[in-house]
C-alpha cells in the first residue's frame, strides 16, 4: 500500500460506488470496497487499520456468538496484561523462535531507556502461564478454562492486508489446562467446531476442517487443528482459525504440575507429579476480511443476514414534483411504521428519509454496503398495501404485502443467509480440485485453485513443493502481476479424507517425491 494510494482511499470514503472491478483488479477492488463502506479506514502507521462500526458489528456479532459457545464448555473470561519480560517470552525455546521476528519492543519510558526492554504480546502463552503454574495446585483445580478477548501484536514485514495480515489485531485467546492427553484432544476439536460454526452459520462461508503439518503448526505445540478458507478472486486460501494442543512442552517450561491423582498415597513416597496437558485457541478480525473477499461484488459488499447491522433498509420512492407534502408524509409515516414492525419481530431494521438525496443514490449507498434487503415504498405500493423488496445477493425484486411483512422478511433474510452459503461453497468446490499427479497439480494451481494431493506428509517434501510451484521456478511468469508468484504451502490434512480415490496404503505414491503417500494434503497457494 502506497502512501499516495492510501490517502486516495481515504479520501474515496465519499465516493458512492466502486471504480474498479472484483475481477479487474482484486487488491483495488478489496480496498475500496472496505473504505467506501465505511468498514475501516487507513491509519499513518503502516500495518495498522481502524475498525469503524459498519465492520465492528460484525466482530461484535462474532464475539456474542462465540463467547456464549464457549460460556457452555465452562470457559471463563479474563484479562492478562499485554506487556511480557523477555525472560517469560523466552522460557520456550521453540515458541520463542517462531515469534521472535514479529515481536515489538518498548524499550523507552519518556526519554529515559528502559533498564529491561519489555515486549508486547504476540500471543499469551507465556503471558499466562506462570499463574497456571501457580494457581493449578492441585487435579482437582482441573480443567482450567481460561479465554480473554483482546488484541495482540506481531510486527509482521509479509505485505499487510486490511483484517487478514495486520501488526496489531483483535481476537480472542482460549488456554485450557487437562489432566491428560484426551482432555485436551477433545476440546480442542471442540473449538475447531465453533470457529467453522462461526464461519458457515455467521458468515455463510465454507470451511475445510484438518491438522497443520508439522513444519505448519503452532510453534512449540504438539499439533495444530485448523480451518481453512478459499477466496475464489485469487485462487488463494486462508487459514481461518486454529485450536492448538500444547501437549506438555509449556507445562513442562513453565512447571504447571499437579499431583498424580491415582499414585498411593500410603507408600511413603512422595506423590508422583504429572505434568497438564495444555490448548489454545484463537480467532481474529482476519474473519471479517475473509468475508468480504467471498462475498462481495462489483457493487460492493454483500453482508450476511446474520451479522449485518442493518438487514432491512426502508426507502421511500415513487414521489414526484406532484405529490403534496401531506402525500410525502404518508409514505414516509409508512415507512418509519413498517421500521418499528420489524424491529418489534427481531429484525435490525431502519429508514432512509433524508430529503437531500434521490432514490437512486440511496439505492447505491446501501448497495455499497451490502444491506441484505431493500425495501420501497411509493404511493402505489401503498395503494396495494405493499412494498417493493430488493435483495443484494441477488438482485432479485419482488412485490410484498404489508400483511404478515414479519414473518415474509424473516423468511428471505433465512433464504439470503443460506443461498449465499449455498453459493460460496459452490464457489468453492470449483476451486479445489483432486489431482493426482505433478503437472496436474502445477496446472491447478495456476488456474486459481488449492488441490488436494497424495502426500508422503514429510517436511522435505513440503519445503519440496514450495519450490517447485513458485512461478520462477516453473519459468512462468504471471502474466497478471499481481499474480502471487508464490510457491504452494500445505493448508491442511483434512480430518474428511477424500475416497475416490482413496490411499492405499503402501500402494499410493506421493505426488511429488514418489514415495509412499500416507495422507491426502490441502495444497494451495495462500495468504
Ligand atoms: P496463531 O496464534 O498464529 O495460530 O493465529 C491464530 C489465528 O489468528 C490464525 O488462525 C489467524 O486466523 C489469525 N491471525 C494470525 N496472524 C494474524 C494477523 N497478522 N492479522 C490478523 N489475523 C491473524
Amino acid at each position: 500500500q502506497k502512501p499516495a494510494q492510501a490517502a486516495e482511499e481515504v479520501s474515496g470514503g465519499t465516493k458512492l460506488g466502486l471504480d474498479v472491478k472484483k475481477d479487474d483488479d482484486f487488491s483495488r477492488w478489496y480496498q475500496q470496497v472496505l473504505t467506501r463502506s465505511e468498514m475501516l479506514d487507513y491509519y499513518d502507521i503502516s500495518g495498522c487499520y481502524i475498525i469503524r462500526p459498519w465492520a465492528y458489528h460484525v466482530w461484535q456479532t462474532i464475539q456474542e456468538y462465540f463467547d456464549a459457545k464457549i460460556k457452555t464448555m465452562r470457559v471463563k473470561n479474563c484479562y492478562f496484561p499485554m506487556f511480557v519480560s523477555a525472560r517469560a517470552l523466552e522460557q520456550e525455546k521453540d515458541h520463542i523462535e517462531g515469534f521472535a521476528p514479529e515481536v515489538a519492543w518498548v524499550t523507552k519510558a519518556g526519554s529515559s531507556d528502559l533498564e529491561e526492554p519489555i515486549a508486547i504480546r504476540p500471543t499469551s502463552e507465556t503471558v499466562m502461564y506462570p499463574y497456571f503454574s501457580k494457581w493449578i495446585r492441585s487435579h482437582r483445580d482441573l480443567p482450567l478454562r481460561l479465554n480473554q478477548w483482546c488484541s495482540v501484536v506481531r510486527w509482521e514485514f509479509k505485505n499487510p492486508q486490511p483484517f487478514l495480515r495486520t501488526r496489531e489485531f483483535l481476537w480472542q485467546e482460549g488456554h485450557c489446562a487437562y489432566i491428560n492427553k484426551e482432555g485436551a484432544d477433545t476440546e480442542a476439536r471442540r473449538i475447531l467446531t465453533y470457529y467453522k460454526a462461526v464461519y458457515e452459520y455467521l458468515l455463510a462461508v465454507p470451511m475445510i476442517d484438518g491438522i497443520k503439518s508439522e513444519k505448519e503448526k503452532f510453534a512449540g505445540g504438539l499439533y495444530t487443528t485448523t480451518i481453512e478458507g478459499f477466496i475464489p478472486s485469487t485462487g488463494r486460501g486462508i487459514q481461518a482459525g486454529t485450536s492448538h494442543n500444547l501437549g506438555q512442552s509449556f507445562s513442562k517450561m513453565f512447571n504447571v504440575v499437579v499431583e498424580d491423582p491415582n499414585s498411593p498415597s500410603n507408600s511413603g513416597n512422595e506423590p508422583a507429579k504429572l505434568n497438564v496437558w495444555q490448548t489454545s485457541w484463537g480467532l481474529s478480525t482476519r474473519t471479517i476480511g475473509v468475508m468480504v473477499m467471498v462475498h462481495g461484488d462489483d457493487k460492493g459488499l454483500v453482508m450476511p443476514p446474520r451479522v449485518s447491522e442493518i438487514q432491512v433498509i426502508v426507502i421511500p420512492t415513487g414521489l414526484t414534483v406532484k405529490h403534496s407534502a401531506s402525500d410525502r408524509q404518508t409514505i414516509y409515516k409508512a415507512c418509519s411504521d413498517l421500521v418499528s414492525r420489524l424491529i418489534e419481530a427481531g429484525i435490525r431494521a431502519e429508514d432512509d428519509l433524508r430529503e437531500n438525496y434521490t432514490p437512486g443514490f440511496k439505492y447505491n449507498h446501501w448497495e455499497l454496503k451490502g444491506v441484505p434487503i431493500r425495501l420501497e415504498i411509493g404511493p402505489k405500493d401503498l395503494d396495494k398495501n405493499s412494498a417493493l423488496s430488493v435483495r443484494r445477493d441477488t438482485f432479485a425484486k419482488s412485490s410484498l404485502s404489508l400483511d404478515n411483512i414479519e414473518t415474509t422478511i424473516s423468511e428471505l433474510l433465512e433464504q439470503i443467509q443460506n443461498d449465499m452459503f449455498a453459493k460460496a461453497t459452490k464457489d468453492r468446490d470449483a476451486g479445489l480440485k483432486l489431482v493426482l499427479d505433478w503437472d496436474d497439480f502445477v496446472t491447478a494451481l495456476n488456474n486459481k485453485c488449492i488441490c488436494l494431493i497424495p502426500w508422503c506428509n514429510t517436511t522435505d517434501c513440503e519445503d519440496q513443493i514450495k519450490d517447485r510451484s513458485s512461478r520462477a521456478e516453473l519459468g512462468d511468469e504471471p502474466q497478471d502481476e499481481k499474480a502471487p508468484s508464490m510457491g504452494a504451502k500445505s493448508l491442511c490434512i483434512p480430518f474428511d479424507q477424500p475416497t475416490n480415490p482413496p490411499i492405499e496404503q503402501g500402494v499410493t505414491k506421493c505426488i511429488q517425491c514418489g514415495n509412499l503417500a500416507t495422507v491426502y494434503g490441502l495444497f494451495g497457494r495462500s495468504y
